[in-house]
């Protein structure tokens, strides 16, 4: 099949106008100027999506589908509140199943907007349903909370048996994959999440790392996002402090940075994604550098939070792997990618700066459009470990791919296809969203989920929701 359309930007390399992209199968064969592509693969079915330009897929290197049931009912509250209401909900109001709902209702909006690869931090493994169900891609990490430096051993033990469960379901055995080709289950990767620095103690972190060193799994760490967490780690105060005294659990700060305190740890590796990194200071770059760490940037739910912006000149700078995040909807509140690359090209780093507003600063490199949509997508593969893979258009990549309308009177009129996509696009204007070459939206339909369905099914939770919700 071919595809053909105004612009294809293949993003690691130049936009090409009247471009199409040869599909074969799961894998893209070829791309170039349509005339040569017609010409090239002659007899082939051509579909045209005139006026669009065809990018790969947007991937969300952080996102969490479990709270998607929680977009705007957790408005207004302190950090350390916001997350102890989040934990009581999830596991006290919400049943496993209501969760599985929450991330169908995830995966949907993922794919309507563009979003074809997500990293995903799951405690109740329902992610892994939604993404089979679905047909995205993904890197599922499963989480593991806890703070008593005592329960480590069995905290642990948990892991293991969670990882072997999901690990089972998506039929992965020692020899590797035993599922066929095009089997969905194979575009699921697994990893773990050690929660933060004031959900998890020290033991259990090295625990973890060790384990999951000798599996080679990706790790996935929130750290170095709250000042309430500075607090606690550098001054053994706050509320986040308070709080695990009420609970009788040890703490003695380790009075360095949340950063510093990973790395004396000895849990940063090539194998780790850090989510979040507002709180940097001089310090903390070499490490993350030196440890070949990759940072996940989620702009949007930050300044939503109130913990306010990552010095992203400065880790851009580093050569720091990075891509964008949208975190959960308790806390953004949408999964959409194009708002964020937004939120990276007006991070305050890049203000008042003698070389110029976007300038990276002594390399000449300037942090625009296609720097926003690097991050929003080959940036981010890498900071997944699948770039070799997917996150950009090319011969022997999965065809991860998205058309987005550019006719629209807010896009017009169209000088540059990237600076339309970057500043002015929206992600309902996403019009094709493809997956190893399997169709996941088009004709403004969802073809893998029941979206009215799903819809009723969220109308009912959000009865049950109701009474308990905020004051
Ligand atoms: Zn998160």
């Amino acid at each position: 099949m071919i595809l053909s359309s105004s612009w294809v930007i293949p993003v690691s390399s130049p936009p090409i106008s009247e471009g199409a992209v040869v599909l074969d199968g799961e894998r893209i064969q070829d791309l170039g100027p349509t005339a040569e592509m017609l010409r090239s693969y002659p007899g082939q079915q051509v579909r045209d999506f005139r006026g669009a330009a065809l990018l790969p897929g947007l991937v969300n290197v952080h996102s969490h589908l479990e709270l998607t049931l929680l977009r705007g009912y957790l408005e207004d509250l302190a950090f350390w509140d916001w997350i102890q209401r989040l934990t009581r909900t999830k596991y006290e109001l919400l049943t496993r199943e209501d969760l599985g709902i929450s991330a169908l209702a995830g995966v949907c909006e993922a794919i309507r907007s563009g979003v074809t690869t997500l990293g995903d931090a799951m405690d109740l493994g329902t992610s892994l349903d939604a993404l089979t169900a679905s047909g995205l891609r993904g890197v599922l990490f499963q989480e593991i909370f806890s703070p008593r430096p005592e329960e480590s051993d069995d905290r642990l033990s948990d892991l293991e048996g969670k990882l072997a469960n999901l690990e089972e379901r998506i039929g992965f055995t020692t020899a590797g994959r035993n599922g066929p080709a095009g089997d969905r289950s194979t575009r699921i990767n697994l990893g773990v999440s050690p929660h933060a620095p004031y959900s998890v103690s020290g033991t259990l972190f090295r625990k973890v790392q060790q384990w999951a060193a000798s599996r080679d799994l990706p790790v996935c760490i929130h750290v170095a996002e709250s000042e309430d967490e500075s607090l606690l780690i550098e001054e053994g105060r706050g509320p986040m402090a308070e709080t695990l005294r009420s609970r009788g659990i040890q703490w003695s700060a380790p009075e360095c940075s949340p950063v510093q305190y990973l790395h004396r740890l000895g849990v940063l590796s090539r194998r780790t994604l850090l989510v979040h990194c507002v709180r940097l200071g001089a310090a903390d770059f070499p490490i993350l550098k030196q440890s070949g760490v990759a940072v996940a940037h989620c702009p949007k739910s930050n300044w939503k939070l109130g913990h306010g912006w990552m010095d992203l000149k400065q880790v851009f700078r580093a050569g720091i792997p990075l891509g964008l995040g949208s975190d959960s909807v308790a806390s953004n509140n949408s999964m959409d990618l194009f708002e964020e690359m937004r939120f990276s090209l007006f991070n305050p780093s890049w203000f008042g700066r003698r070389d110029g507003p976007l300038d990276a600063g002594g390399t000449g490199e300037v942090f625009a459009a296609e720097k926003a949509l690097h991050l929003a997508t080959l940036g981010g593969a890498r900071a997944l470990g699948l770039s070799g893979s997917t996150g950009s258009l090319e011969t022997g990549k999965q065809a991860d791919l998205i058309a987005v309308d550019l006719t629209g009177i807010h896009t017009m009129p169209v000088y540059s296809p990237v600076t339309a996509i970057v500043h002015s696009a929206r992600s309902s204007d996403v019009i094709l969203t493809m997956v190893g070459g399997e169709v996941l939206f088009e004709n403004g339909t969802v073809t893998t989920l029941d979206e009215p369905d799903l819809k009723k099914r969220v109308g009912r939770i959000l009865q049950k929701m109701k009474p308990a919700g905020p004051a």
